[in-house]
């Protein structure tokens, strides 16, 4: 079924004949071209697990070159590269984050009520509840299964900006900093728990013991662990099965409904009109009816509504996503749904306006230690005798050993190392991290590309062609490299006197 998408993928791939690519238009082409294609699938359906490997395997192999048609090694695992730039990784979006966020769009849109498919799917799925109430169905159409998981994701970020107050008091999130209502217990309605209007006195007492038990339940349901996670965990939360989210600012709170719990309470949910009461019925015009409110939804959310300071309005409610500028955009979507990961300065300085993609693609691999050196060769099962070409005395090659504690390489950033006042330190990650630092962020990150690009040029220069160059050589190739990157900025920057040399 989609096997067009993977074809027409594999035949961009033929295309652009991977050997004349480098690292740095790859990327490019990945992230502008090739990640495009699946966008209208991943919008109009969910494509299988398998399909979505199956075409970042491509992506991978591509980005890592192939020789006769055999892709070859990935340096670095998918998982990794689809972390952002300051996260470490190159900044493609993983396409299955991609997938949930066209879900939560589509939850949203359903949420706002708008278009004839919303009306169609309410029509079918929730004609007398309210949205957050609706449920899965065994016979229930792919669309709507992908919308209800869009729900889980989506919902913990949307609240609603009260007006006049129509929204439902129970299933929107209106309270600043209070439980949404939904995990509250509501107390059952009058007349339904003896079940006498039709009854004997056996179905009287069949249906009262099936009535204090659902309490009983739902009272433990609502009782069971409670516990405070931050925002990281947010989105990992949301997706647990059978957890409700709650979102008071920054921090939420996951309650843990058992499968009895939630079943009962989605039955009251179907039960019920529309998401329960309205808002503004609980507005008077001396103010809040706290009493019914609390008899309602308890003494905690009717003290959190007193706190809140709420006041209906003639304006219209308003469904806000997030904590900020209140619009649903797909990038916010996307940074939801996605898991992130520590951020590094590390990471995010080898990336700039100034700095070509090459260079930038080199010093990510530098940081991830993901160079085919040669002790990195011997540690995949390389048997090989291992003699770096920088020193009079031979040295086993490493990373650190070509780029920082090689005579060579320390030569040429002692040349340059005056200039910026940079401390040395016996790694050489950590003194990059302290190379960056400080002023001209522009030429110090452009002139550790520049020297990273020359020593690594000048290593595999030796290594295959037999013709390595000296350091006065290597000084003046940084300089001309450094000028080179500066005078095709778009920004202009200016030309310290030192590379004019
Ligand atoms: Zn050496």
């Amino acid at each position: 079924m989609f096997s067009y998408l993977l074809d027409k993928i594999r035949s961009k791939l033929t295309d652009w004949q991977n050997k004349i690519l480098s690292p740095g238009g790859k990327l490019v082409l990945i992230k502008n071209v090739l990640s495009s294609i699946p966008m209208y699938t991943l919008a109009a359906c969910c494509p299988p697990r398998a399909v979505l490997r199956t075409i970042e395997r491509m992506f991978a192999a591509f980005f890592w070159g192939s020789k006769d048609g055999v892709a070859k090694r990935s340096w670095l695992a998918w998982r990794f590269v689809t972390r952002t730039k300051s996260e470490g990784g190159l900044g493609i979006k993983c396409l299955n984050d991609i997938m949930d966020a066209f879900s939560m769009k589509l939850w949203w849109k359903l949420r706002h009520r708008k278009g004839l498919w919303v009306e169609l799917l309410k029509a079918k799925y929730f004609r007398k509840r309210h949205p957050c109430d609706a449920f899965m169905t065994s016979k229930c159409s792919h669309i709507w299964r992908r919308i209800l998981r869009g729900r889980k994701l989506a919902e913990p970020f949307i609240s609603l900006r009260l007006g006049r107050g129509e929204g439902s008091a129970r299933c929107e999130d209106w309270i600043p900093g209070g439980p949404r209502l939904d995990s509250v217990a509501i107390p059952p309605a009058e007349g339904v728990t003896s079940g006498t209007r039709r009854g004997t006195g056996r179905r009287t007492r069949g249906r009262s013991r099936t009535q204090a038990r659902e309490s009983a339940d739902v009272e433990a349901a609502n009782s069971t662990v409670s516990q405070r996670v931050g925002t990281g965990e947010l989105r990992r939360s949301a997706r647990l099965a059978g957890r409700r989210v709650v979102l008071p600012h920054r921090t939420v709170t996951v309650r843990v409904l058992s499968d009895r719990g939630r079943k009962i309470r989605d039955s009251r949910a179907r039960n019920s009109d529309n998401g329960g009461p309205a808002i503004r019925s609980f507005w008077t015009a001396s103010g809040w009816d706290l009493s019914l409110f609390l008899g309602k939804f308890g003494a905690e959310a009717a003290g959190q509504l007193r706190e809140a300071n709420l006041t209906c309005t003639s304006d219209p409610d308003s469904l806000v996503w997030g904590d900020r500028k209140g619009s649903f955009t797909m990038a916010a979507a996307w940074r939801c749904c996605r898991t992130s990961h520590p951020t590094s300065s590390l990471f995010s300085n080898i990336w700039g306006k100034c700095i070509p993609a090459k260079w930038s693609i080199l010093m990510w691999r530098v940081c991830h230690n993901r160079l085919p050196t040669d002790d990195t060769l011997q540690k995949i099962g390389f048997h090989l005798t291992s003699r770096c070409h920088c020193c009079q005395v031979g040295h086993g090659e490493n990373l650190q050993h070509i780029f920082f504690h090689g005579d060579l390489a320390f030569t040429v950033w002692s040349a340059f190392r005056g200039f910026f006042k940079a401390r040395m330190h016996s790694d050489f990650l950590v003194f990059l991290q302290r190379w960056w630092r400080g002023q001209d962020s522009h030429h110090r990150r452009s002139l550790a590309g520049a020297i990273i690009w020359v020593l690594w040029k000048n290593r595999n220069r030796h290594r295959y062609e037999g013709r390595g160059a000296g350091s006065d050589f290597l000084v003046r190739e940084v300089k001309r490299q450094f000028r080179k990157s500066l005078s095709s900025c778009r920004h202009l920057p200016s030309i310290p006197s030192w590379a004019l040399e």
